[in-house]
């Protein structure tokens, strides 16, 4: 199978597209033609040896893919099956989706929900099913359309970008914050009726509280701009916690879960157990439209992987990026 291995040696990390043996795929009940994979943030830390989340090489990054089963020794598939797998350290502590094959567990797979293509799953990937999972938690809180604007940090991003149209499909006024020059029409496109730049709400303020300005927010940054943030929401609100992709020490003051009752909600898709992603996949199959999603998504081949995982680190992906296998 061709395979995207990545090496390291004396002189650092290799990352190359290469014939490999299917019998040096992991143990696991299921065998999966992969047809498309994807470019998540952690991705592009696999792919360049950042974050310690590799520790042995040689290594199939990839920690998304959808294809179509080929070997099942678990009755619950069967070959010719359309899966998704997303998450379960795939890709990261095992060999993941960027290759023409993989080997996983049987508890780990997802059917494509009615509605979504192969392709469209991978388009959407753990970016948006993670998305779509911050949303359920919101809506869990009380969060509900009419209630006022919603904000998404890390609007251009993977997470960002279908959180904004997801929110947006649903009924939502939707605030994106972005730090990207010219992505004002791109942003307005996925439904957004407000912008506001991310010098605006980067840096801490001496102020525990500041206007109550947001119903409810999605959060792919973290860092200072999150305890901004939770200055800035209305009266019981809450903010998803999903990303650190602008920092991971949270400098904030408790003043606003004290006096405005604010919730901080984590978000781990890694993990999810099966019936919520279930719930979320189908959620996403129906309110995610899907004109949208093309027009956030680009096509790349296992060769563009090495580039675009030092891009993604940089905040240099706007939107999503299916891999074609
Ligand atoms: P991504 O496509 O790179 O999006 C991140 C976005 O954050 C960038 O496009 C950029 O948006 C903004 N950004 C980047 N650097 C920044 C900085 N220094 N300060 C402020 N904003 C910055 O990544 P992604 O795949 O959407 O993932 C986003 C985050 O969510 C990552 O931290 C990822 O690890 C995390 N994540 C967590 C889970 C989970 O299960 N909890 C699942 C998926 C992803 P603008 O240019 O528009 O400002």
């Amino acid at each position: 199978m061709k395979a995207l291995l990545v090496d390291k040696d004396d002189t650092g990390l290799s990352a190359r597209v290469q014939e490999v043996a299917d019998d040096r795929l992991p143990e696991g009940e299921v065998t999966v033609a992969v047809r498309h994979s994807t470019l998540n943030y952690k991705d592009g830390l696999c792919l360049t040896g950042k974050g310690g989340l590799v520790r042995s090489y040689p290594h199939v990054p990839g920690i998304d893919f959808s294809g179509v089963v080929e070997e099942s020794s678990d009755p619950r598939w069967r070959p010719g099956d359309e899966v998704i797998l997303t998450g379960w350290r795939v890709g990261e502590s095992r060999w993941g989706g960027y290759a023409e094959r993989a080997r996983v567990k049987a508890d780990w797979l997802v059917r494509v929900p009615q509605g979504l293509s192969l392709r469209q799953a991978m388009a959407v990937g753990t970016a948006g099913l993670t998305a779509m999972l911050a949303i359920l938690r919101l809506e869990g809180q009380g969060l509900r359309p009419g209630a006022g604007p919603v904000l998404v940090t890390g609007a251009t991003g993977g997470v960002g970008s279908v959180a904004v149209a997801l929110l947006a499909a649903t009924g939502h006024e939707v605030a994106a914050v972005t730090g990207r020059e010219g992505a004002e029409d791109y942003l307005r496109d996925l439904g957004a009726t407000r912008i506001v730049a991310r010098t605006e709400i980067a840096d801490t303020v001496p102020k525990p509280l500041e206007s109550e300005t947001w119903a409810g927010c999605i959060d792919a940054v973290g860092g200072p701009m999150l305890a901004r943030v939770l200055g800035q929401l209305r009266y019981g609100a809450s903010v998803a916690a999903v990303g650190n992709a602008g920092g991971v020490q949270v400098p904030a003051s408790v003043i606003p879960f004290l006096l405005r009752g604010v919730n901080l909600l984590g978000i781990e898709s890694v993990h999810a157990p099966l019936p919520l992603r279930d719930a979320a996949w189908a959620r996403v199959a129906r309110d995610l439209p899907m004109a949208k999603l093309d027009a956030m998504t680009r096509p790349a081949t296992l060769e563009d992987l090495p580039d675009l995982g030092q891009a993604i680190l940089r905040g240099g992906v706007q939107g999503r990026v299916v891999v074609d296998l």
